[in-house]
């Protein structure tokens, strides 16, 4: 059987807030250092997914908290040696003092979680079919593919954690961020709406479906409510909204249509975006270009 090609909530989020970054990206190939917030978000997934993966294997039990730091350490200097999360220009040109500071914030969002989080979700197990066979996997960072048959692509992604609240299954998500997150953030995002759709579609969860977000919270002074927990809840309304975005993405993508973002609207994506340095040819730095 044909492979299908596959659509990501990380691509349809790109599509939409840049078509031109997302060919860039997705259809060039062309990969630039992410900044250094990103970097130490993935670096805080990787230790805080470790920590929750032993606890499914464990039957309940955490990693050692200093175990956590050092997978936390770990990851983010592996990010780094990848050239990840330093700078347009590149992994040289980070000194010392700033590598050391992206570690403490990657080890802080670990402790955060460590304390606020791991010990409060329940991940369990689930079976999956991969290659052809049925494999026991845990409930954290969990792939998932759902056949759109009537659509060029495909939907998959990777669940971050699935937990199990009075016996039904629900969707829990972290974000690192240095802002406190608007209330409404987890009844909007379309990762939401395609975690939950493959949760009702391949393990037979009925909507509503809670979908949470936990945020790990890097304000310059560490205070006592660096962790805020905003809930959401999805629908087969939400399901409905989300199949229309991926019709139109599908369509954008078989037609070569990559509409640029607009470098002067409000909260512009270009203000932080890793093309804006050459790759770009529709933004110019004001800094430097004068026309
Ligand atoms: S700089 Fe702006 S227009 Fe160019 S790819 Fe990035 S987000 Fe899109």
């Amino acid at each position: 059987m044909a492979f299908k090609k596959q659509l990501h909530v990380s691509t349809l989020s790109a599509l939409s807030s840049c078509g031109w970054k997302y060919y860039l990206r997705y259809i060039k190939g062309i990969h630039r250092p992410r900044s250094p917030n990103l970097a130490v978000g993935s670096a805080a997934h990787k230790a805080n997914a470790g920590n929750l993966t032993y606890k499914v294997a464990s039957k309940g039990k955490l990693l050692p908290h200093h175990e956590v730091q050092d997978l936390a350490r770990d990851a983010l200097n592996g990010e780094a040696a990848k050239g990840e999360g330093i700078s347009d220009d590149g992994l040289k040109k980070i000194d010392a003092k700033k590598r050391g500071q992206l570690v403490d914030e990657t080890v802080r969002c670990a402790d955060i979680h460590y304390h606020c989080v791991a010990p409060e979700v329940n991940p369990g197990t689930s079976v999956i079919v991969s290659d052809g066979e049925e494999i026991t996997v845990p409930d954290v960072e969990r792939p998932y593919v759902l056949e759109m048959s009537n659509y060029p692509f495909n939907l998959a992604g990777t669940i971050d954690l699935i937990d199990t609240v009075d016996g039904k299954k629900m969707i829990r998500d972290s974000k690192t961020s240095r802002r406190k997150p608007d209330e409404f953030i987890a009844k909007k995002s379309i990762q939401g709406t395609a975690y939950t759709m493959a949760l009702h579609y391949t393990d037979k969860v009925p909507y509503p479906i809670d979908f949470n977000l936990d945020y790990l919270l890097l304000y310059k002074n560490p205070s006592s409510d660096d962790h805020v927990l905003r809930r959401g809840q999805r629908t087969q309304e939400h399901e409905k909204g989300f199949i229309r975005m991926f019709e139109t993405a599908c369509r954008m993508i078989e037609a070569g249509i990559f509409l640029a973002a607009d470098p002067g609207s409000f909260m512009s994506p270009c203000s932080f975006c890793e093309y804006r340095h050459g790759d770009c040819i529709y933004y110019r730095d004001p800094k430097t270009v004068a026309f």
